[in-house]
């Protein structure tokens, strides 16, 4: 599993999103587009986080300190919650990216070696594209 896939897993589907998810995926979308989120969207995910960081404790896993969900919280939107923060703030956000395939609203997390990873996959909307654009290329010289 890459680093951060269920945060990307959970926002990406296509069902009714939870308010949690929705947060999440609306910051996450601002930042794959390069522009500034929302006030309000800032807001909505602080206090999030903020009600999540309430059901924090430390505790000291093989002589190192960490921070830790109360064992009796299974919420998975929490998981989330603190997964998109480490993301947000240990994360390379310029790899964070939109697909751009028509009709397509999935964003990833680019951990290609040179960053170039452009579609969501290749074998759905890369070859698409490809052919769609082959497709015109072709008619217009045939014309
Ligand atoms: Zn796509």
């Amino acid at each position: 599993m890459n680093e951060w896939e269920s945060v990307f897993e959970a926002i990406n589907v296509e069902d009714v999103l939870s308010t949690t998810v929705q947060a999440i995926r609306s910051i996450l979308e601002a930042v794959s587009l390069k522009v500034a989120p929302t006030t309000d969207e800032v807001l909505r995910y602080e206090s999030l986080l903020k009600e999540v960081k309430r059901h924090q404790q430390l505790t000291i896993e093989s002589g190192r300190i960490r921070w830790r969900l109360d064992s009796n919280v299974k919420n998975s939107d929490y998981v989330l919650l603190l997964e998109s923060e480490d993301l947000l703030l240990h994360g390379d956000v310029g790899r964070i990216k939109r697909c751009p395939g028509d009709g397509c609203h999935i964003i990833f997390y680019d951990g290609s070696k040179n960053q170039s990873k452009k579609w969501c996959a290749m074998a759905h909307c890369g070859m698409l594209t490809k052919s769609k654009k082959f497709y015109d290329t072709h008619r217009r010289v045939s014309k």
